[in-house]
């Protein structure tokens, strides 16, 4: 499972939105840094409604040396 989110930018720009009842464009925020990944949240650009979040896991952590 080693799938390296090239298209980041382009994906899902538009999502469905409950509040507004269709597709609506998104925009992608990110909600939380958990260690498996970070978590986004894909929030409605006209109503700021939730439509859709997903975990993305971050393949390119930086290592710290000390
Ligand atoms: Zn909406």
């Amino acid at each position: 499972m080693a799938q390296r989110p090239s298209f980041e930018n382009l994906e899902a720009s538009l999502l469905y939105c409950p509040q507004c009842r269709k597709a609506m464009p998104v925009r992608k925020k990110l909600l939380l840094i958990l260690p498996e990944g970070n978590k986004f949240e894909y929030l409605c650009t006209t109503c700021l409604s939730t439509c859709g979040e997903k975990i993305e896991q971050d393949e390119q952590k930086p290592r710290i040396l000390m």
